[in-house]
């Protein structure tokens, strides 16, 4: 098969689905219905749902979507080439969702030639109990990669190109496989040559070990961000969402980072409006805001997820409650954001070029180490190198800068 960025064209289209909040279950259906009259026109045309929703809804989805041909889950996703010339073959709709699939990283991850960057997926599912949280159930349990795995996955993708990996995984830091953990992983990883960069994501807090730590301040090559989500700055709501640390603790992690690596950027995700959020709870997760100062947070409102614990608590938030909160929170990180972006400007900072910049195609884009974009007046054969550029302005998404032509120029800046 070949890749084709036109569904008129395409002999098949598959639609990869995200079932984290409702606004993702709606999104899926939505491209689903849109794709009928397309179907309708082109009949032998193969359409397939997997992800998720697949994962969570199965078989109603064959129901409920009568020009679709084929659902499969989260594990199955590796049926999938099977799956299709099984369609073909036996004319008829299928649907595989089963659970019961041993090896879930046996496939050849898409790569977009000349991109500098790429994710390794080392890790599936999630063994955490979050009362809100779907993942598990459409995720199954944590399943790790092995390092041979990870590795010749990487070295494949440094040959095309790539500079920068992010690992990724549910809870990526709980990684541990044949005696190594995590922080053990980042070093070996570190070992790959022509590989600049290592990023990963998400990490949970309580799997924040002194290991790691010491790891990402010890090895050049790990970018220094974390997105290491809090979800709440109330202890009572932490755990109604089982997430088995307090606030006190998380703070403290945050300072043992912190001390470690003072330049390391923090990012976070909240939820606002979870059942039984009081207005007190509320600002004590706005006063975690103030108190942490995030490079940058993620926020939603809470979202009732079926089969979730917390899709059946009492108490649930109005959304107009829910949005106003939302709101405020936002606006208050955005001013601490823009004011964390002007206090760098004066500063150099080490860039990896990713390529050409949206508004402007005589300027280039890439991000620093802390992950923070930044835009500069460039040629695109800048692309794959790191280099070196003074950060002239700040603004709440990106920054911009200049860069630094030779040597005599960063002793006289700096
Ligand atoms: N462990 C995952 C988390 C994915 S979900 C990871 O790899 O990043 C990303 C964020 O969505 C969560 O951190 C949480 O803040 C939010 N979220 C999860 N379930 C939610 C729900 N039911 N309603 C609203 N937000 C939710």
């Amino acid at each position: 098969m070949e890749l084709t960025n036109d569904p008129k064209k395409a002999d098949v289209v598959i639609i990869n689905t995200c079932a984290i909040r409702e606004k993702a279950d709606q999104k899926a259906f939505s491209s689903l219905g849109r794709l009928k009259h397309l179907k309708f026109r082109k009949p032998k045309m193969i359409l397939g749902v997997g992800g998720c929703v697949a994962q969570l809804y199965g078989e109603r989805l064959i129901e409920n979507f009568p020009h679709l041909d084929l659902v499969f889950g989260t594990r199955t996703i590796t049926l999938l080439p099977e799956l299709i010339s099984q369609v073909e073959r036996e004319k008829r709709r299928m649907v595989e969702t089963s659970f019961d699939i041993e090896e879930v990283f046996e496939f050849e991850p898409y790569h977009e030639e000349g991109k500098v960057t790429a994710f390794v997926s080392v890790q599936q599912g999630c063994n955490k109990m979050c009362s809100y949280c779907i993942v598990p159930l459409v995720k199954g349990k944590e399943t790790n990669r092995s390092v041979e795995d990870i590795l010749a996955e990487t070295q494949k993708l440094v040959q095309k190109g790539v500079r920068e990996i992010t690992l990724i995984g549910q809870t990526v830091n709980s990684w541990k496989m044949a005696g190594y953990k995590f922080g053990d992983l980042l070093k070996i990883m570190a070992e790959i040559e022509g590989l600049f960069r290592i990023r990963f994501t998400t990490s949970y807090p309580r799997d924040v070990t002194k290991k790691l730590i010491d790891a990402i301040r010890d090895v050049p090559k790990v970018c220094h961000h974390i997105h290491l989500p809090v979800q709440s700055g109330s202890n009572r709501i932490l755990t109604e969402m089982g997430r088995t640390y307090t606030r006190e603790w998380y703070m403290d992690i945050l300072k043992r980072i912190r001390d470690a690596i003072p330049e390391m950027a923090i990012t976070t995700d909240i939820i606002v409006g979870f059942p039984g959020e009081t207005e007190d709870d509320f600002n004590d997760t706005m006063s975690l805001l103030k108190q942490a100062e995030f490079d940058g947070t993620f926020s939603f409102k809470f979202s009732p997820r079926p089969g979730t614990p917390a899709s059946e608590f009492s108490d649930m938030v109005s959304d107009q409650v829910s949005s106003r909160r939302l709101m405020e929170l936002q606006a208050f990180q955005s001013e601490i954001t823009v004011k964390k972006n002007q206090s760098i400007v004066g500063h150099i900072e080490e860039v990896l070029i990713e390529g050409e910049s949206k508004n402007d195609p005589s300027w280039v884009t890439g991000r620093t180490s802390q992950n923070r974009v930044v835009n500069f007046p460039g040629t695109t054969d800048l692309r794959g190198k790191l280099e070196r550029v003074i950060i002239t302005e700040g603004f709440q998404n990106s920054l911009r800068g200049r860069l630094l032509e030779n040597e005599m120029e960063v002793s006289h800046v700096s």
